[in-house]
């Protein structure tokens, strides 16, 4: 018989964890820094982290609470959480208070508990963020990956959520669209969104709202479906991406009152796990939600460089034969290589993982593959992050631009060179 000491000690390995590997994410960021120690060339488009610094006024509130020493409430400080309340009034019109805010050590984490919490199916388009569905698989709840067409740019149609919701209309389901999206840089209309809310308040779904690349929507204009399903949807967001801060771990989920069970349960399981969230960066983060000229001066600068920067990508791309979606927010961009698909072939490529395998080795372009978002492998879809550039020189360069604030393309080769360099490594290596 089996004992302890002679079973293979991946038996004693939770079934829902046992086999999985480290987020798709963090491998590629942890597996760059190791060829770039090891003296290679490498393009950093694999992980997803903000190129800009923290704003200067949110450092300095770093820094005089650093002494900050004391556990903070489960649910966060009252102050930050009225701040966080307080922004998604300002910036969406969303009816809330300090009340329904939650604060989190990311809102990565969030998501897990809010999943771990709810007892309901996970529907998620695909393609979606790498670590939705593993999440669902480690508390083991049932994942529905919901059909998109890149003819609509990967968005989820209300159609497609009908569809799967009339199949048991009563069944509980945390529905998640995160828009402008991760991994393709797109967003959805006013009218779309008010389709998806009329389904999801036909089903009573949770709608989980990620929210967190929001404030990157290159035009400042995104809109959030909370608008449009209030009674329903979890508005998911964080300083990670607007606010350069991803290292800082700080998220936040915007309940509305209805909801308000639903809080009280994760802030239960929070206080079993994490306690609370960082103490000095609450007191920072209550400068960031906070607002004012700079921040908003540092907001337009970051989403106009990204603005041309996507779009100088995109038109690269595409004139080497990929297709993909315009980029409307955020830094990621998802082309499909399929129409190269016998040339790829030919050099012994025939599906996504090989195909971000090879470029890495050949031309040291680090990437994602597509089925990593829940793309078939076979189809030869990579998230490119275009964000290996300094940021900080960046938004100095841009402050200092003169004529209309136009950004041309020398300015992005002189301060996004490894970026400019990659997608040029990526397309001549495609030829
Ligand atoms: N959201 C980022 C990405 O997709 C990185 C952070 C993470 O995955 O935890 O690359």
């Amino acid at each position: 018989m089996a004992t302890r000491s002679n079973r293979s000690p991946d038996m004693h390995i939770n079934l829902n964890v046992r086999g999985l590997k480290q987020s798709a994410t963090l491998a590629i960021n942890e597996l760059s820094a190791k060829l770039a120690h090891e003296g290679k060339t490498i393009y950093k488009l694999g992980l997803g982290q903000s190129p800009f610094p923290v704003p200067q006024p949110v450092v300095d509130e770093l820094k005089v609470n650093a002494y900050q020493k004391d556990y903070l409430p489960v649910r966060g400080l009252r102050e930050l959480r009225d701040a966080v309340a307080d922004f998604n009034r300002r910036r969406q019109g969303i009816d809330c208070t300090g009340q329904d805010v939650l604060i989190g050590p990311g809102s990565k984490e969030l998501m897990f508990l809010l999943q771990l919490v709810y007892y309901g199916d996970l529907v998620i388009p695909t393609p979606s963020w790498v670590s939705y569905a593993p999440q669902a698989q480690i508390i083991g709840r049932k994942i529905n990956w919901a059909q998109t067409t890149p003819e609509n740019d990967w968005r989820l149609m209300p159609e497609e959520l009908d569809k799967i919701c009339s199949d048991d209309p009563s069944r509980p389901r945390i529905v998640i669209l995160n828009y402008p999206s991760n991994p393709t840089g797109d967003t959805y209309t006013s009218d779309e969104l008010k389709q998806i809310a009329k389904i999801a308040r036909k089903y009573k779904i949770i709608l989980l709202s990620d929210e967190i690349y929001g404030e990157l929507h290159h035009r400042g204009q995104h809109v959030s479906v909370a608008r449009y399903y209030p009674e329903g949807t979890v508005i998911s967001s964080g300083l990670s991406k607007w606010c350069g801060a991803g290292g800082w771990r700080l998220g936040t989920f915007t309940f509305p009152a209805n909801l308000r069970w639903l809080l009280d349960a994760m802030a239960v399981v929070a206080s079993e796990t994490y306690t609370s969230t960082s103490a000095p960066i609450q007191y920072a983060s209550i400068r960031a939600f906070s607002g004012g000229m700079e921040i908003e001066n540092y907001l337009t600068s970051s989403r106009t460089v990204l603005r041309y920067l996507g779009k100088y990508i995109y038109m690269r791309l595409k004139q080497a034969g990929a297709t993909l979606s315009p980029p409307t927010g955020g830094f990621y961009l998802f082309p499909d290589f399929s129409p190269l698909k016998e040339r790829l072939a030919e050099r012994g490529i025939h599906d996504s993982p090989t195909l971000c395998k090879t470029l890495l080795e050949q031309t040291g372009v680090a990437t994602l593959p597509g089925n990593e978002f829940g793309r078939p492998a076979t189809e030869m879809t990579l998230r490119l992050a275009y964000v290996d550039f300094d940021g900080a020189q960046a938004l100095c360069a841009f402050d200092g631009l003169q004529d209309g604030k136009e950004i041309k393309t020398e300015f992005l080769e002189m301060y996004c060179p490894n970026v400019i360099n990659g997608i040029n490594q990526l397309c001549d290596w495609l030829k």
